[in-house]
């Protein structure tokens, strides 16, 4: 039997109806057996899930933003089936299902957990629609689980893979069904020990992929974006953009590293390991190439720039006129992986530990609170990081123009700064 093919259908490429009728007829002669398609949430719905659970937790009325989310996914389904037929009614189930969730008490202490058992609803929702779509269309793919197959930690909003555990499951349970249908099924989630719904981190659906592929030892995986392939800067963002042909894993592990959205950055390891192919292509050109990220691509010396938005630049002063020591970064590195905050960019000075960190308030606070009796701490909100990798040293002022500056750091492959507009 040919290598299993994983394909990854982003929220952008189930954004709408249209979408989904773009999909079908992208599967329409490339779907065969053997073959996982992976879908994310339509649209923007995870953000939504995630106000919705910030509502709940501010003890705010959020069945407005419930219904609301029922409301946009009921109106796809009216664009793409007849009345009555039996997707309706699935999603009132689904919907059902949601908001008895929802009723659940939520505190600081399980918010992590409440969230990983709300928030992959998307997904299940979008594969639901996506399945009952393709059969529509006659093209026949079969609806799993991936909570099934995909087995973590309990280590909740970033759990972890139990890799043997997941292959045993997709080996026994999938290839056997992969022999005779396709499968359609969810990015993201996944399923603890004790079976309870677990999410792999914001934007995870395209590790699924990876994992899948790794697992179902695959020939290639596909991750079909709105963009062309790999771009050397968001385009939303930048003028004058370049496309790879080709991209080392090497390469685009880095550029994913430093926050670049065109790929999880947990998706090339396991394929890197493997030796298997990553195309990035663009659904809206189904023909073009893409790029190919692979063993044996060519090295390159274009800039690549990624910036991160919302981000939060903290300092931690010692306050007793000694130095900062190995000590204070422990203490600060302990709390902030407790709270499981990522360090975006770190700096030390004589008497002051700096480091950047995605916008997460109330996690913030948390921080605050456990360290205020120990340092001197203050922050700066509403800020971007800027990397530049292979930089052209000429080119940097245009960067900086226009921005105030926090925070500067320079290696020889490698340039990044703190800025905020001015
Ligand atoms: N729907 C999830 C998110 O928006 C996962 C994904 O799209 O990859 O983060
Ligand atoms: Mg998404």
């Amino acid at each position: 039997m040919a290598k299993t093919l994983i394909y990854k259908f982003g929220g952008a490429s189930v954004k709408d109806s249209a979408a989904v009728k773009n999909l079908t007829e992208i599967l329409r002669n490339r779907l065969r057996k053997n073959m996982v398609v992976v879908v994310s949430a339509m649209g923007k719905t995870t953000n939504s899930l995630e106000s919705i659970l910030s509502k709940k937790l501010n003890g705010e009325d959020f069945s407005e933003n419930s219904a609301i989310l029922k409301l946009f996914h009921q109106e796809i389904c009216r664009e793409l089936f007849p009345e009555g037929h039996s997707v309706f009614p699935q999603l009132d189930n689904l919907f059902f299902h949601l908001n008895n969730l929802l009723e659940k008490k939520l505190s600081r202490e399980n918010y992590d957990e409440f969230y990983d058992s709300i928030v992959g609803f998307g997904e299940l929702v979008s594969s639901r629609i996506v399945a009952e779509y393709l059969c529509s269309q006659s093209l026949i793919v079969l609806w799993q689980d991936a909570r099934e197959v995909i087995h973590t930690d309990s280590d909740f909003r970033f759990a972890k893979i139990d890799w043997e555990k997941t292959r045993n499951s997709c080996q026994a349970s999938w290839k056997p069904i992969l022999e005779n249908f396709p499968i359609l099924t969810q990015g993201f989630i996944g399923s603890d020990p004790k079976g309870r719904s677990t999410t792999l981190g914001r934007e995870g659906s395209d590790f699924t992929a990876a994992i899948l592929a790794k697992s179902l030892d695959a020939g290639s995986v596909t991750i079909w974006k709105d963009v062309p392939g790999v771009l050397n800067a968001d385009p939303k963002l930048f003028p004058n953009t370049r496309k790879f042909e080709e991209l080392g894993y090497r390469e685009a592990a880095e550029m994913t590293y430093f926050g670049a959205s065109v790929i999880h950055p947990k998706t090339i390891k396991p394929l890197a390991n493997a030796g298997i192919p990553l195309f990035v292509k663009s659904f809206l050109d189904p023909e073009a190439p893409g790029t190919k990220i692979h063993a044996n691509a060519a090295s390159h010396h274009v800039p690549t720039i990624v910036l991160k938005k919302d981000q939060i630049l903290v300092s931690f002063k010692v306050t007793d006129f000694t130095f900062i020591e190995e000590k204070h970064i422990h203490r600060v590195y302990e709390q902030l992986q407790a709270l499981k905050l990522r360090v975006n960019m770190l700096q030390l000075s004589a008497i002051s530990i700096s480091i950047v960190i995605d916008a997460q308030l109330f996690k913030l606070e948390q921080l605050l609170e456990k360290l205020k009796s120990e340092f001197e701490i203050r922050y700066n909100e509403g800020l971007e990081l800027l990397t530049i990798l292979h930089p052209k040293q000429e080119e940097i002022p245009t960067f900086l123009e226009g921005f105030e500056i926090l925070l500067e750091q320079a290696s020889r492959n490698t340039f990044q700064v703190v800025r905020r507009k001015v």
